[in-house]
């Protein structure tokens, strides 16, 4: 059962934590050169989540993440860094989200994939945490 936080059940606020978030899955994946911000070791790190944990703020840490409130068509939503977003602020954000998500729901939607010789990590957007494939093989599954 799911820890009762700020979501209160309702599943992952995906698009508050985007484009962050789908930035995170890229680092993730080793498919965006995350400039030496340690980032991968985060998923190699688990299922220890306190390592993980460590690994992860000392992404926050080199990136000095400074969060700020930015009005956009739909409300608010979290900015990290500039407006005029460069890669760095881009990093920032994307660490960021996944740091939320991870307080918002725990460790399990960062997983690897299941298919035969993948491994690619992935994260799981599903309501109820259930994807064991990455993007690509649930694409191939699927359609
Ligand atoms: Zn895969």
């Amino acid at each position: 059962m799911r820890p009762a936080g700020f979501l209160g059940g309702v599943g992952p606020p995906f698009r508050m934590l985007d484009p962050g978030l789908d930035l995170a899955e890229h680092l993730l994946a080793g498919e965006v050169p995350d400039r030496e911000i340690g980032l991968s070791q985060v998923v190699a790190a688990l299922p220890d989540e306190d390592a993980a944990a460590v690994h992860l703020n000392d992404s926050l840490e080199i990136l000095g993440v400074r969060p700020r409130l930015r009005r956009s068509e739909n409300g608010w939503r979290l900015a990290i860094g500039e407006a005029s977003a460069d890669f760095s602020s881009e990093l920032a954000e994307a660490v960021t989200m996944l740091a939320v998500l991870v307080a918002a729901t725990g460790w399990q939607r960062i997983g690897r994939c299941g298919h035969h010789n993948c491994g690619r990590p992935f994260i799981d957007r599903t309501m109820g945490a259930t994807t064991r494939s990455c993007p690509y093989h649930r694409r191939k599954t699927s359609g």
